[in-house]
């Protein structure tokens, strides 16, 4: 089983094979050809070398001169012909040190040694396509000729891959690295590392992309949820209303500004906040709801909407996982009162560090947001109110900018891979495990998959047997947490038994937006192995 298992290889074209391919000559340039229509369709990662694009310029044209006759004309076709592959091929980064390291033996002309140096320096798994003899006979780099490499199957160049990651941020890194690198030079070149042009690039962006007029990023989505509490003046003696099944934070920053969480149960299928529990546990004390949209799914906003109107409560939605996804139509964080994101690496649309961003339809608490973030000022050393230092680095604005290019096409694959896994459970072990159930109104973007077992213990020892990793989103709900059995916290007396029992069953499997069939396939089988 494991064995079939292979690292994605990144394909690195030689100039020879551009040129053979672009111009359709040689004997071999259909394999070329075909190789580079796998990489444009999204099949394989395809790279390029930019300093070898001088020699595949001059080649083409001077081919092309010499039967047109017509130098301007040559020049033109070349560019269109160039454009046509760089618009799918990576460009590998720019030389810089590498020069510096080349093996002064060597007697290989310099752009090859490069085009090596380079690969191996930036990627982790490079395959060069090229019909050079010398290049095929060098060593120290994997190198094939293109028909070689269609007859054994491009996929089965990779090196045997061992463990599965539970997230892959390095696949991920390595599909958006140009884009990466350019965002990041472009901060280190303006020198604008608090509040610059990237910071209010990105809140524009994630307004328009969440279809709310008002967007402040922020520190963390943990800062997020504070200063969203902070503006809405929620203090000491006051309620919040909120999941026991969630991280730490939503119940943290509750209690952290002196207010009571009161914990209500969730709905057994998609374990976000239950609407029904929520109308019981209104008192006069209470300041607001804090729904989570758990696992990448919104809790159910029309339900907690009509209940918070009825009330004249705020609803905010702790969004930190559910970034992406939508609720009838509609995308999450825009749903509510107010919306809170995170930008923790691993979280739907992760960043390099921390980070998060707020999101209302309301000018005025956007404006209250904005200066909680920043000292509670609303002009240069003038302070209305008490903030803090909320901001978010634009070294991080401009690492989520660069992916946030790609996110579309990652919640896509998301939900992909979500359901694919749910067919494949349900179709192999029925209802020996419990898939996650997304409600018919809603997309979601899996920020976890989680299933439900009966054994929870063994199920993961098993799994890891097979280095399968595999987490516990939450192994005891926000009500038992030591920090909240001390008093500051409320729930029902009976306890919050779907909650409670959801805890002892919940298993997060690997998700994300790389992870390929056959690594998805070898998990399932572990999970149906772990099941005997
Ligand atoms: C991650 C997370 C947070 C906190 O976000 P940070 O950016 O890590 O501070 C809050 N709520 C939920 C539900 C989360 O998953």
């Amino acid at each position: 089983m494991a064995a079939e298992i292979r690292e994605d290889v990144q394909f690195v074209f030689d100039t020879n094979i551009l040129v053979d391919a672009l111009l359709a000559r040689g004997p071999f340039y259909h394999y070329a050809v075909d190789l580079l229509e796998q990489v444009r369709d999204g099949h394989h990662e395809g790279w390029y070398a930019p300093h070898s694009l001088t020699t595949a310029y001059y080649l083409i044209s001077k081919t092309l001169a010499t039967e047109t006759r017509n130098q301007r004309q040559a020049r033109q076709i070349t560019h269109q012909l160039l454009n046509k592959v760089l618009a799918f091929l990576k460009p590998l980064p720019q030389v810089g040190d590498e020069i510096k390291a080349l093996p002064e033996e060597d007697g290989d002309d310099l752009e090859d040694l490069l085009i090596v140096e380079l690969a191996r320096t930036h990627l982790p798994n490079p395959l060069i396509v090229t019909r050079d003899k010398t290049f095929l006979q060098r060593g120290g780099i994997q190198a094939a000729h293109p028909k070689e490499i269609l007859e054994r199957g491009p996929a089965a160049w990779g090196e045997e891959r061992q463990s599965i990651p539970f997230i892959d941020l390095a696949a991920q890194q390595r599909s958006i690295r140009p884009a990466l690198d350019h965002r990041i030079a472009g901060v280190l070149r303006h020198g604008q590392y608090i509040m610059g042009p990237e910071v209010r690039e990105l809140e524009a962006r994630l307004a328009d992309y969440v279809g709310v007029p008002h967007c402040i990023t922020a520190s963390s989505g943990t800062d997020t949820l504070l200063i969203a509490m902070m503006a809405l003046g929620i203090g000491p003696g006051d309620e919040v209303i909120t999941t026991p099944f969630t991280f730490i934070a939503t119940g943290e920053m509750i209690a952290l500004l002196g207010a009571t969480p009161v914990f209500v149960d969730i709905d057994p299928h998609t374990y976000n906040i239950d609407p029904d529990q929520i109308e019981p546990a209104i008192t006069p004390n209470t300041r607001a709801i804090m729904p989570v949209s758990l696992y990448g799914q919104c809790a159910d906003f029309d339900a907690i909407n009509a209940i918070a109107e009825k009330h004249g409560l705020p609803v905010i939605e702790d969004g930190a996982q559910s970034f992406g996804a939508t609720y009838k139509g509609r995308r999450s964080c825009g749903l509510s009162t107010i919306g809170s994101t995170s930008f923790f690496p691993s979280k739907p649309l992760g960043g390099y560090g921390d980070g998060g961003a707020l999101f209302t339809h309301d000018d005025h608490l956007a404006k209250a947001m904005r200066e909680i973030r920043v000292h509670g000022q609303d002009r240069r050393y003038h302070h209305p109110r008490i903030g803090l230092n909320g901001r978010m680095d634009t070294l991080q604005a401009a690492i989520v900018l660069a992916k946030l290019d790609r996110f579309p096409l990652e919640v896509e694959a998301r939900a992909r891979l979500g359901e694919r896994y749910n067919r494949l459970f349900q179709e192999r072990l029925g209802d020996r495990v419990v898939v996650p159930h997304i409600a018919p109104h809603n997309t979601s973007v899996f920020a976890q998959y989680t299933l439900q077992v009966e054994q929870r213990d063994a199920v993961q020892e098993a799994l890891k047997a097979q280095d399968v990793p595999t987490a516990v989103h939450y192994p005891v709900p926000l009500h038992h947490q030591p920090a909240f059995t001390t008093g500051q916290a409320r729930c029902p007396a009976q306890g919050l038994p779907v909650s409670e029992r959801i805890s002892q069953r919940v298993i997060s499997l690997p998700m994300h937006p790389m992870l390929g069939e056959g690594e998805q396939m070898r998990i399932v089988q572990a999970v149906i192995e772990a099941h005997g």
